[in-house]
């Protein structure tokens, strides 16, 4: 996890024909209104055939998550400066003069935590727009407890305090962190450690903490000291939620869950406000709840894992099903041999990641699992990440993306990947 960003919300909403409607009631001249609808929606259509503005490429339209493993920018859904011109502006202009309230179809809230971004959708959203400002405030609020516990890049955060503690030094912590800490412990045991909440040490000494990047590989007896510091059964958590160490010098590190937990809380707290219908998004790990403003399962890109910027495929998701991925392709390191490094650690070789997989999907009931399970099942590459999907996570699904020895990527997946997730392979730009 990263320092926190300034903060910065921004609403956006969406309106369409609720508009239409609404003057309709107002001004007794349904058919020029409907005749307006139908106008709207054949200029929908009509741009779906351009790649540039067509519902494909215009995540905004289809409620269409595009988080950064998946894509953040929507901005290519404007159209053109001519269309605006002759027909959103002046209906625009027209509904507001008629006093008309608009329905909102979807709207979206933004902001960054945990050094990355985030973004809500909700579809219809039933708030005023105090009830929805008081949601970002509310929303903000859970995300910079969330970072003031376990940013290890806070020095004033719960993690940095029981890194500076001690052996057998326990500190106490908040509840939060202690259930989050706990799954970590869990799923570092059902992944046969391959998900390691105490790899700190070995991804500062990486350059992937916050010491800093480095360029080259550090010198064998480092690895073989940090290596000493690490390891998940060192770590313990009391029932009264005490963390202590059992050896010197260990660093928990939660960067590989935490966003996913930070997710699958703010979706409790959009279920608590009567909300059905949402997505939500930290860094890419997406949940999502009910259905989009076209009565549909909210759809979900993931990014080919290269520097493309250009999504591999595209899912859906629904049923407050989650969907986390990691991979080797935004935070890397190139060894002395040329080879890219991720930023994710292999506990068994104290060494960064590095085999054919290039990013890894999963699709759990709750973001906390999808997240650490992306991370592990990375480590672990296909083989023994089915093994321990089989034997451990039922219903959990996996999409490995691989680098091919010829160039190119190649698929791998759990057996029900593609169907779950009515997954499909989409290429061209986000
Ligand atoms: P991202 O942060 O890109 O979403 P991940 O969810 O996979 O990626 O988390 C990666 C982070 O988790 C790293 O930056 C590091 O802080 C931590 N980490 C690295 N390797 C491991 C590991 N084997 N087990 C647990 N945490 C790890
Ligand atoms: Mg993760």
């Amino acid at each position: 996890m990263h320092p926190d960003f300034p903060r910065h919300g921004n609403l956006f909403r969406r309106f369409s024909t609720p508009w239409i409607k609404c003057l309709s009631r107002f001004s007794g001249i349904f058919h020029t209104v409907e005749k307006s609808a139908r106008f709207f929606h054949a200029m929908e259509n009509f741009f779906a055939f351009f790649p540039r503005y067509g519902k494909k490429a215009c995540p905004a339209s289809a409620g269409f998550s595009t988080p950064w493993k998946t894509s953040p920018h929507a901005l290519s859904c404007v159209p053109a400066f001519p269309v605006f011109l002759l027909t959103v502006l002046p209906a625009f202009l027209l509904f507001h003069l008629t006093g008309c309230s608009p329905g909102p179809r979807d709207a979206a809230l933004h902001g960054r935590t945990m050094g990355t971004t985030y973004s809500i959708r909700i579809a219809r959203p039933p708030l005023t727009r105090q009830e929805w400002r008081a949601l970002q405030a509310d929303v903000d609020a859970v995300l910079d407890e969330l970072n003031r516990q376990m940013s290890a890049w806070r020095p004033d955060s719960e993690i940095s305090r029981f890194n500076r503690a001690g052996v057998n030094e326990p500190v106490a912590v908040s509840a939060d962190f202690a259930h989050v800490v706990r799954r970590a412990l869990d799923l570092a045991a059902a992944t046969d450690g391959a998900l390691d909440p105490t790899v700190g040490a070995l991804v500062n000494l990486w350059g992937f903490g916050p010491d800093g990047l480095r360029r080259d590989a550090p010198p064998p007896d480092a690895i073989a000291a940090a290596r000493k510091t690490t390891g998940w059964r060192h770590l313990t958590l009391s029932p009264d939620g005490r963390l202590s160490k059992a050896v010197p010098g260990l660093q928990l590190d939660l960067g590989a869950v935490a966003k996913g937990h930070g997710v699958d809380r703010v979706a409790a707290l959009l279920r608590d406000r009567g909300l059905e219908h949402f997505l939500v998004e930290i860094g890419g790990e997406t949940l999502a709840e009910g259905l989009n403003a076209d009565g549909e399962p909210w759809r979900v890109g993931i990014l080919r894992p290269d520097q493309s910027g250009h999504l591999h495929g595209v899912l859906s998701l629904t049923g407050g099903r989650a969907v986390a991925t990691s991979g080797d392709y935004r935070q890397f390191f190139r060894d002395s041999d040329g080879r890219i490094r991720s930023h994710i650690i292999d506990p068994r070789t104290a060494a960064p990641a590095g085999h054919a997989v290039a990013s890894v999907s999963v699709l759990a009931d709750d973001s906390l699992t999808a997240d650490a399970l992306a991370t592990a099942l990375l480590v672990l590459g296909p083989d023994d990440g089915l093994r321990i999907l089989r034997g451990g996570f039922p219903g959990t699904e996996a999409l490995w993306i691989l680098h091919s020895p010829g160039g190119g990527f190649e698929e791998a997946s759990t057996r029900s990947f593609v169907s779950t997730a009515r997954y499909h392979l989409g290429s061209g730009p986000r």
